[in-house]
């Protein structure tokens, strides 16, 4: 044990830190991991329709209503993966708001929704560790 622990410890909390400054992060990466859900049921999907398609077409058999169905069904994952990537750009350009969760304009400084103060300047994040820090100097 220990090195491999270390590292995914290391990348968690990286990823932490990263979710805490912009909370966007980790809503394109939940949507990336959809997208490639779903480009894996496409990949069985053409799979699926290739085996039947083959199936028909040895046995001598019309496959036009059986490939229709898949036809569809590849045609819905690809909306749904359009729809995800446009989701996915829109994102990168908002910032999600921590309180309310409202996506606003890049460049927005307080939050459309609830009107909260968004922290998307680096600058302002106000460090909860003053108190302890100094507790060595006393008797
Ligand atoms: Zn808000």
């Amino acid at each position: 044990m220990g090195i491999f622990e270390n590292i995914f410890m290391k990348a968690k909390g990286a990823v932490d830190a990263l979710g805490e400054k912009a909370g966007q992060f980790v809503d394109v990466s939940k949507l990336n991991i959809r997208v490639a859900e779903l480009k894996s049921d496409l990949k069985n999907e053409f799979e699926s329709l290739g085996k039947t398609v083959y199936n028909c077409e040895k046995n001598h058999i019309d496959s036009a209503q059986e490939t229709n169905t898949f036809v569809s069904n590849i045609d819905n994952i690809y909306i749904q993966i359009e729809e995800l990537k446009k989701q996915i750009a829109e994102m990168k350009n908002k910032v999600i708001c921590k309180f309310c969760g409202g996506a606003n304009e890049n460049n927005a400084l307080y939050c459309g929704k609830c009107g909260k103060k968004l922290g998307n300047s680096a600058s302002e994040s106000p460090e909860e560790s003053g108190e302890d820090d100094f507790s060595d100097f006393e008797d």
